[in-house]
């Protein structure tokens, strides 16, 4: 233990970079550049900052990845994982076994999801809640004596995971490409990204023609053969897409109109990220299953979700053998975490907070923003996520065109600042832990500003 805190200690940040360089490929990074630039290297957090090799103290407006939701440097959570770890560290959910945070934990997700999702599948990560949700939904109509209802449709920009199938559920076509990704049976519809593709129609029109693609896609494929559709509350991966408030309530006729299962992915929009629990009651969804992790535990521990209504569990429970699971699936230690994770949001009345104080007071300041600044073109998103759309032209709502970065640009600027941001396509992205201040919230708006002053002014638009 000692030799490793000196190595910690003593080593350089230059050393770690050899290292890594030398030994780790990482997710969503091109290996050469990364080895050219050198990786970054954090090493610890609390609250909202967290600090690099270099000693920069840096404010995470990004709550690690979409799920730090109460803030890092919670001994709560460092207690709940090692009275668990002594008391019980592993133990399966095979079998007919289970052990009581399991059991705990599937009861308390039953109480603060949505009415009528009472019933829970554990996993690990998000990917594999929506590869389980894949092989129970068709189970579901192999059941019922409709094996064709197989297809899942998606949505353009989606993003449901990182494996096979949960890249086929998402809408992201180099994800799709990378090692010939798409697997049959999976079919996307168009995001409802009303600034990008409702150019002279209201936000309101707009919306009800985005959710009657499904409709659309539905009769060209047959009703017979659709299973499920999915999407997430508010895109995240995808730009920070929340939609007009016409979308869900007709996507919602549409699926019920053809006996098409809805489900709403709060991988991202769980555990009060948008104001209310889920992503589901602050737009009024009523999926039938519910894939969700990140805030769950935030971030703690791996650990994700499925939850099902009646009508799913119904089925399922009367079909045989569910053969389908993982060894982590509930694990002790990660049920124990997202418990007294609830127990913390729960607690603070970070739901309300967010709700009530933060969220308004975030969207307020970077509304004004947005208005003020000639590279942004529109703010989108709700609670405490927020998109910055990034344009050539704010007047002529001209976007940049693909081959530019400016997003990227204004990413590393916001490093300068040390601020994290995320840049995804030409948007700035934000997501801050839930426990966020309003003193906290001002310095990443100055900081964002002149992030986004440097980048206009290379553009020439400052
Ligand atoms: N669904 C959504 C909406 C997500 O945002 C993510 C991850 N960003 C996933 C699923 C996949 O989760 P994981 O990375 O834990 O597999």
């Amino acid at each position: 233990e000692w030799e490793f805190e000196m190595q910690q200690i003593t080593t350089t940040t230059a050393e770690w970079q050899a290292l890594d360089r030398e030994h780790h490929l990482h997710p969503f990074t091109d290996p050469k550049v990364l080895g050219e630039q050198g990786v970054r290297v954090f090493t610890h957090a609390d609250g909202c900052y967290i600090w690099d090799s270099e000693g920069n103290k840096i404010l995470d407006t990004m709550a690690g990845l979409w799920c730090v939701n109460v803030g890092y440097g919670r001994q709560e959570l460092v207690d709940a994982a090692s009275k668990q770890m002594e008391t019980l560290p592993y133990y399966n959910t095979f079998f007919s076994s289970s052990t009581p945070t399991q059991i705990q934990l599937a009861r308390r997700l039953s109480e603060v999801t949505p009415a009528g999702l009472d019933y829970i599948f554990f996993a690990n990560s998000g990917s594999e809640a929506n590869d389980t949700i894949i092989r129970l939904v068709r189970h579901f109509w192999e059941l019922q004596d409709q094996p064709s209802k197989n297809v899942f449709i998606g949505r353009t920009l989606g993003y449901h995971g990182s494996t096979l199938a949960a890249t086929s559920l998402g809408g992201m076509a180099p994800m799709h490409a990378m090692g010939q990704s798409l697997l049959p049976g999976f079919e996307h519809i168009m995001e409802p990204h009303w600034y990008r593709h409702g150019q002279g129609k209201t936000a309101e029109e707009f919306g009800l023609e985005a959710a009657r693609a499904l409709e659309t896609k539905i009769l060209e494929l047959g009703a017979e053969n659709v299973a499920a559709f999915i999407g997430e509350p508010v895109q995240g991966a995808g730009g920070v897409i929340d939609p007009p408030s016409t979308y869900w309530p007709e996507i919602q006729r549409i699926c019920r109109k053809y006996d098409i299962l809805l489900i709403a992915d709060e991988v991202i929009c769980g555990f009060g990220r948008t104001g209310h629990w889920f992503g589901s009651d602050t737009y009024g969804i009523e999926p039938d299953l519910m894939p969700m992790a990140k805030g769950l535990s935030s971030g703690y521990l791996p650990i994700a979700a499925v939850a099902m209504n009646k009508r799913v569990s119904d089925v399922v429970n009367g079909g045989g053998v569910i053969s389908h699971g993982y060894t982590y699936s509930g694990h002790p230690v990660a049920c124990a975490v997202a418990l007294a994770n609830i127990d913390i949001i729960e607690r603070e009345g970070l739901v309300e907070k967010v709700r009530e104080e933060t969220g308004p007071y975030f969207r307020q300041a970077l509304q004004q923003l947005a208005d003020a600044h000639p590279i942004v073109g529109e703010l989108r998103g709700v609670g405490l996520i927020a998109g910055l759309q990034l344009v050539r032209d704010k007047a002529n709502r001209e976007f940049f065109p693909a081959e530019e970065q400016p997003a990227i640009q204004c990413r590393e600027h916001c490093i300068e600042e040390n601020l994290i941001l995320r840049a995804v396509g030409h948007t700035m992205v934000a997501c801050p832990p839930l426990t966020i201040s309003r003193a906290e919230i001002d310095e990443m708006i100055e900081k964002t500003k002149a992030a986004l002053d440097k980048t206009a002014a290379a553009y020439g638009l400052l």
